[in-house]
């Protein structure tokens, strides 16, 4: 029986409630290069254009909601604990708010998220659903210019990861869903899984670049995937291997 499941979402999960997942064919995120937008860099040449870019995407959360695979994954989170004494944990490459939306509880969000900011003095945060500018003050120390969105950019230590890798080491069930593999440290977390002795099933439209290291994939649109793999894992306490 398995006890502790981890779960790895990424831009996937989210691409059903209408949120554009990152890779695409111009290379470009939401229509500007990362090299303007998501490097440490970027803030320095100009900062106006990242909080801009930011700006854009948190506005654009207020009308997203989650879809069916947001909301199986909290179905599991509260029932599976009584069926199997053990526990869910969500991880998540998204700065999106779905999963909150959805009602899952303590979503890691190793790559920040639109709705916190973040003072670079400080280093405290806060909950932020406005627009924000690089002269902004900061709420907790006072002081001006030192506020950015709390997003971790390429070159940037992700959040929470020793909190990440007890969870992976004490799971028996590793889920990734939606996420293209190639973005590390995260493509990483499935090895982690394994050789811990977990079971590791992807989620996806199609296999990933890490589909290797998994036990097998489930291969659809999340919303339809998800839901029938939570059911069924809910109703009998097995994994689903077709759909
Ligand atoms: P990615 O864009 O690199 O990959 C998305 C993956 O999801 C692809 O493999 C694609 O085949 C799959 N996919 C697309 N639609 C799907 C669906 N309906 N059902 C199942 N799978 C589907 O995303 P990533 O691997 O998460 O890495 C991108 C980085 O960009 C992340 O670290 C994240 O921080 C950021 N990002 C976040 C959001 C968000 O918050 N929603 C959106 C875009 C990018």
């Amino acid at each position: 029986m398995y006890k502790n499941i981890v779960v790895l979402t990424g831009a996937g999960i989210s691409a059903e409630s209408g949120i554009p997942v990152f890779r695409s064919e111009t290379g470009l995120w939401e229509h500007e290069r990362i090299e303007d937008v998501c490097v440490p860099s970027a803030l320095v040449r100009n900062p106006q254009k990242v909080h801009d870019f930011y700006n854009r995407m948190r506005e654009g959360l207020k009308s997203k909601e989650p879809n069916p695979a947001h909301l199986a994954l909290t179905k599991l989170q509260q029932e599976w604990p009584q069926k199997s004494g053990g526990k869910v944990s969500v991880v998540t490459q998204n700065i999106d708010n779905l999963h909150e939306k959805a009602g899952t509880r303590d979503a890691i969000h190793m790559h920040g998220r639109l709705m916190t900011m973040l003072c670079t003095a400080c280093h405290q945060r806060w909950e932020f659903a406005g627009q924000s500018a690089p002269d902004d003050t900061c709420p907790k120390c006072g002081r001006k210019g030192t506020t950015r969105p709390d997003i971790v950019f390429f070159e940037e230590m992700p959040y929470e990861m020793d909190r990440i890798g007890a969870l992976l080491s004490e799971c028996d069930l590793f889920l990734s869903i939606g996420t293209s593999g190639v973005v590390y440290p995260a493509a990483g977390f499935c090895e982690i899984a394994r050789s811990s002795g977990a079971l590791c099933v992807e989620f996806n439209l199609e296999a990933s670049a890490t589909v290797s290291q998994f036990n097998y994939g489930l291969y659809g649109k999340a919303s339809v995937t998800v839901p029938q793999f939570v059911e069924h894992l809910l109703k009998t306490g097995e994994v689903l291997r077709k759909i």
